[in-house]
């Protein structure tokens, strides 16, 4: 059995099966007779080392780890799969506009800048508040922790 999360489509997580030698198996499917316990996996490649009992509740146990230590954080700086796709039409539209009525791009894209700064000040502040790191804050941003604390802490309390 495996768990998918939509807004995280590249990570499918699994309760892996530990050999013998200690490694996990690579994937659910498999499956070997003779394994000695679970540890939580993921498509990704990654692997927690905490091992569980070789029983239907070992492997629960595995699933909610994948979750709680793989999927929830990553999850946290996942936008909506749905938000993304919109995202992505709005920019090709505006590729479009600006190649057949370029001022009307402009007229928008200043528009959106405006707003755009303001919420991803909100956004900072908000993180910042529910208890996020600047490395956090940067890594959501592709940035790096020193780059988000220069750039917002001076708009944002703490
Ligand atoms: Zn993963």
């Amino acid at each position: 059995m495996t768990f998918t999360c939509p807004d995280i489509p590249d990570h499918e997580g699994f309760a892996a099966p530990v050999l013998p030698t200690g490694e996990p198996a690579p994937s659910a499917s498999a499956f070997t007779k003779t394994f000695v316990g679970y540890q939580a996996a993921c498509s990704c490649g990654w692997t927690d080392q905490r091992r569980f009992p070789a029983t239907p509740e070992g492997t629960k146990e595995a699933e909610y780890r994948w979750w709680s230590r793989h999927a929830a954080p990553l999850l946290a700086a996942a936008p909506p799969a749905e938000l993304v796709t919109r995202s992505n039409l709005l920019c090709e539209r505006i590729v479009t506009l600006a190649a057949e009525r370029p001022l009307a791009a402009l007229t928008l894209l200043s528009q959106m800048e405006g707003w755009q700064r303001t919420l991803l000040e909100h956004a900072v502040a908000g993180a910042r508040e529910a208890g996020a790191s600047w490395a956090q804050v940067g890594a959501a941003m592709g940035i790096s922790k020193q780059s988000a604390h220069e750039r917002f802490s001076a708009h944002v309390s703490a």
